[in-house]
């Protein structure tokens, strides 16, 4: 089929009607031409694939050949001239009628007339648009995927690694011969959870895709941060063929972008939360408070005399020193809580979730002691102080650039009081404070100036009516508000860890009380003492040191009782576990107090034995009104029978609750109804009328 053939309309006389019909019904564009080249009959495939007309495709103005290959055409030609009977095959390009160039392949085979010579030539053109197109898309996907700065991985049903590009190679340092057949885990950096892959691989089975931000780990170990992204073929059955990931490194943009936040959030000298950072994280820490219903405190820590020493010494050495004061405010702080350095020699700490005002004081005082300790500069120590200023959330305020003012305000007024001190900017938190603050002064000197007493409650056998024990309670008799309560000053003691101290004065003076009682026959009496769960987890208590003083005063070791709270048990404190352990082996009893105010956990109740469990008083006191109260005691009481613990009901103060209780099977009772706690000679004498009378009446 050549450009330059005169074209004549075929005289269809000469053409075979039955091939005429098989023509003008194939599919594939044919031509048939005579021996000198001219068109006798072109089908209809051809003309639509020429876009030309039954009467135009005859035209002798048509050119079907593309311009460029007469020189193919004229080599088509010499061939069929020179060796006819050979068929041709070959790739041509066509011309549509719009221009649109066709690829095309070009068959012609010759017939042969009666003589043996040419009769006509058939030839075939097969439309080549269609694998040219994707022949190209394969080539430059190829291109693309070899020369893309992106990496790729192709995986089969199994997620085993078929292929992977060069971008994956430069990126990972793994070259196809070390992954092919693996599984792409080997590229796990362990900085995720299993849950991360189990949440990945579902999405990938639910949706064919997903991309997202990944840490991978590089052949020489090193970890990286990628923007994956991953997808599926599936077959004509809809099941997986392959899975292609694509991913970039990001560590650089990762690195870049942290550095930016470090930049904006962070200071550079003690590499503290800015001031910025700081007024965010009060801002959701003041919100947070609406739903957890629980205060937070805002500290404003300013060094004193901070100016005098940068001046005198340096600002290098002013740098040290601030440093150092960031450094020990991080390490006082709760992981919840936050510090962050405002400006020049002032800081702030933000603590949420506070239980009790002990706490805010407790984080003062502690800041206090920590930056009194010496500084030590390059040549030489240096002593200061701090004045922090204290407000509340949402109590004083909710905006945080109030608060801010707030703790500033009393931060100042901590300064003009005289310094390394704290002010609390309500008005009503500052006398409290005041008094705290004294009775902990006056505390100090109270073991001392002996105005410690121990007074002693009964504990009654609830089937004889006898005193079997009774409970050591400490009293403070304070020099100008006289009898004060445990409850008022425990805490206190606890905070400052005075506690350690009187806890000691505690134990001795009940165990020599019980020797003396002792010694005048009471043998069967059991003393019991409250300990505070902070005396058990510090070294506060030498376990070996009481079983000995309880040997020198020759008081058998279970005729102790040292009452804890359930608390203690569930923080898992392993170094009050180890001292009451000690304790236990050495004979002595363990009491649980306050049952059922706490966690109240069965389990701990269980692996942890002890030997009596005492049932609060907030259940006794609504018996037998209320019902919940009554159930919940009776319960208390079966499930410690169970566990081989014997029950003591604290605060009967009416004789139904002694009824109740007796009959419930609770095994002792205390309470007012029996006798408030008593000075030793009070109970003394109690204890030898009973030796006389059966005092007090069972059931
Ligand atoms: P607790 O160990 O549960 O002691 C029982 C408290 O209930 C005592 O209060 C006692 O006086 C009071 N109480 C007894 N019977 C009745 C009653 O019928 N009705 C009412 N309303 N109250 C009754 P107290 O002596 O004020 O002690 C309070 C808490 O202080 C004690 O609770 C204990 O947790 C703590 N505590 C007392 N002495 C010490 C001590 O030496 N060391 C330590 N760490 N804590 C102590
Ligand atoms: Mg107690
Ligand atoms: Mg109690």
């Amino acid at each position: 089929m050549c450009s330059s053939y005169k074209h004549r309309p075929a005289r269809y006389t000469d053409i075979d009607a039955q091939l005429l019909k098989i023509f003008d019904a194939t599919p594939v564009p044919m031509v048939l031409s005579r021996p000198d080249g001219s068109f006798e009959y072109a089908n209809p495939a051809l003309r639509e694939m020429l876009g030309y007309s039954k009467e135009e495709i005859y035209s002798s103005d048509v050119i079907i050949s593309h311009p460029d290959e007469a020189e193919i055409n004229q080599d088509i030609r010499s061939q069929l001239k020179t060796d006819p009977f050979s068929p041709i095959r070959i790739e041509k390009r066509y011309l549509h009628k719009t221009g649109r160039i066709i690829p095309g392949y070009l068959t012609i085979v010759a017939e042969a007339d009666t003589q043996g010579g040419i009769k006509r030539f058939i030839s075939q053109i097969i439309d080549q648009t269609e694998q040219k197109r994707s022949h190209d898309q394969l080539l430059l996907a190829s291109y693309v995927y070899k020369n893309s700065s992106e990496a790729m991985m192709v995986t089969d049903a199994n997620n085993l690694i078929l292929d992977i590009n060069p971008a994956f190679t430069n990126i990972t340092g793994y070259k196809l011969t070390e992954l092919f057949g693996k599984s792409p885990n080997c590229l796990n950096s362990g900085r995720h959870n299993a849950s991360f892959y189990a949440e990945m691989e579902n999405t990938i089975d639910q949706t064919g895709q997903w991309s997202g931000e990944i840490w991978n780990q590089r052949k020489n170990g090193e970890v990286f941060a990628e923007w994956q992204t991953i997808d599926t073929i599936y077959d004509d059955k809809g099941s997986v063929l392959r899975r292609i990931a694509l991913f970039t490194d990001i560590s650089k943009k990762k690195e870049a972008e942290a550095l930016i936040l470090q930049q904006a959030n962070y200071d550079s000298l003690t590499g503290l939360p800015n001031r910025r950072l700081f007024l965010e994280s009060l801002k959701h820490e003041i919100r947070k408070t609406q739903t957890t219903g629980l205060s937070g405190a805002l500290f404003i820590i300013d060094l004193d005399r901070f100016k005098e020493v940068n001046d005198a010494l340096g600002h290098d050495q002013g740098d040290i020193m601030l440093r150092e004061t960031g450094n020990r405010l991080r390490q006082l702080i709760r992981e919840s809580d936050f510090v962050a350095h405002l400006s020049s020699d002032e800081f702030a700490i933000i603590q949420s979730e506070i239980g009790s005002p002990q706490e805010i004081e407790m984080t003062a005082n502690k800041i206090l002691t920590k930056l009194q300790q010496p500084f030590q500069l390059t040549n030489e120590q240096v002593f200061i102080s701090a004045s922090i200023g204290i407000s509340l959330f949402p109590d004083d305020t909710v905006k945080a650039e109030q608060l801010l003012r707030n703790a500033d305000q009393a931060m100042h007024n901590a300064k003009r009081a005289g310094q390394n001190r704290y002010q609390y900017f309500t008005p009503a938190m500052q006398k409290q404070a005041v008094k705290r603050m004294n009775m902990i002064r006056e505390l100090r000197y109270a073991v001392e100036r002996q105005q410690f007493e121990l007074y002693y409650q009964p504990i009654i056998d609830l089937q004889s009516g006898r005193i079997v024990k009774a409970e050591a309670l400490l009293r403070w008799h304070h020099p100008l508000n006289g009898l004060t309560s445990p409850a008022e000053f425990i805490p206190l003691a606890e905070s400052t860890g005075m506690i350690l101290r009187i806890g000691e004065w505690v134990f001795t003076t009940a165990a020599r009380q019980l020797s003396n009682w002792r010694k005048q026959g009471h043998t069967e009496l059991e003393l019991s003492f409250n300990a505070s769960p902070l005396q058990l987890q510090s070294d506060g208590i030498q376990p070996e040191d009481w079983l000995q003083q309880l040997d020198q005063l020759d008081i058998p070791a279970d005729s102790m009782v040292i009452e804890i709270t359930e608390n203690l048990l569930i923080e898992n404190n392993h170094k009050a576990r180890a001292v009451l352990d000690y304790l236990r082996k050495g004979s002595m009893k363990i009491a649980l107090d306050d049952f059922g105010t706490g966690y109240s956990s069965l389990a701990y109740l269980k692996d942890f034995k002890t030997n009596y469990l005492k049932i609060d008083q907030g259940f006794i006191r609504n018996i037998p009104e209320n019902n919940n109260d009554t159930a919940l005691c009776e319960t208390m009481i079966i499930m410690a029978h169970k566990l081989n613990m014997q029950v003591i009901a604290e605060g009967i103060e009416t004789d139904e609750q002694r009824l109740f209780l007796t009959k419930a099977g609770c095994d002792f009772g205390q309470g007012w109804l029996y006798a408030k706690a008593l000075p030793a000679d009070k109970f003394e004498s109690l204890m030898n009328k009973q030796t006389r009378t059966n005092l007090l009446a069972s059931v």
